[in-house]
């Protein structure tokens, strides 16, 4: 079932979605070779805990150890913070999620530490690039499958590939409600996008092969040709019959550029 939101419902999520933002922001100035990655991860709490929000990833089905999901070169989503240092060359994934007066919002991007390969950096231009032709397309009467298939065609186009096993979600006071919003499909199906739905779209991109696989952790999805994966991630709702983005990337981007 699709739980509409009210404007006011709407209003407190980009709330929470502003206190998301800026702890990506936080998160944005501390990547560099020689951090750890437990290292974000303590920041985030703490900034979305000053702010009066609590970190939704936090205990997730009871075990996720993170406020953010950090995933490293070839994996993909899900991975764990840890005693990791990160190195001249990765990329690395970090999504996040805020819950605030009863709201949860969700947002991922991708940051290249240091110097990385014209291929990787391309791959990390066409993911966040596909987000947004996703979103253009998240109007008022369109449906879910125009929004999967322009970020399928968009990323095909350049010969990436689009993962088929993860997918974006609605996202209200649940982190995941329904529709799921897949990352390929096909125009004028699935269900129709109206006033008052709130969805998190989020391509997760690959530069090899589409397959995927689970680590035994149990959480951390990789590539299955070890190869790397892109992932970036707004929440935005269909408000005034126009797409609007709840997350915002501005405070990252003041302190990184690809
Ligand atoms: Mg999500
Ligand atoms: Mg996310």
């Amino acid at each position: 079932m699709i739980v509409y939101k009210t404007k006011e419902e709407i209003e407190i999520m980009r709330e929470s979605a502003q206190i998301l933002g800026r702890a990506h922001g936080e998160v944005a100035k501390m990547i560099a070779p020689g951090i750890k990655t437990i290292d974000l991860d303590k920041r985030a709490e703490e900034f979305i805990r000053d702010n009066g929000g609590i970190p939704s990833f936090k205990g997730y089905n009871g075990t996720f150890p993170g406020s953010l999901c950090i995933s490293v070169n070839e994996q993909v989503v899900h991975g764990f913070p840890s005693e990791y240092r990160l190195q001249e060359g990765d990329i690395i994934s970090v999504d996040c999620g805020v819950y605030y007066k009863g709201f949860h919002s969700d947002s991922a991007y991708t940051y290249a530490v240091g110097e990385v390969s014209e291929e990787v950096k391309k791959l990390l231009k066409i993911t966040k690039d596909s987000l947004y032709k996703g979103i253009e397309k998240a109007v008022l009467g369109n449906r879910i499958g125009d929004i999967s298939h322009a970020i399928q065609s968009f990323v095909e186009e350049h010969s990436f590939s689009v993962i088929r096993e993860l997918v974006g979600h609605g996202l209200g006071r649940s982190l995941h409600e329904s529709p799921e919003v897949p990352n390929f499909g096909r125009r004028g199906q699935g269900p129709k996008l109206k006033e008052g739905m709130v969805i998190a779209i989020e391509p997760m991109v690959n530069l090899g092969k589409k397959s995927v696989l689970q680590e035994p952790d149990g959480w951390t999805i990789r590539t299955s040709d070890r190869k790397p994966s892109a992932h970036f991630e707004h929440t935005v709702a269909i408000n005034n019959g126009t797409c609007d983005v709840l997350t915002t990337f501005k405070y990252i981007e003041e302190n990184y550029k690809l």
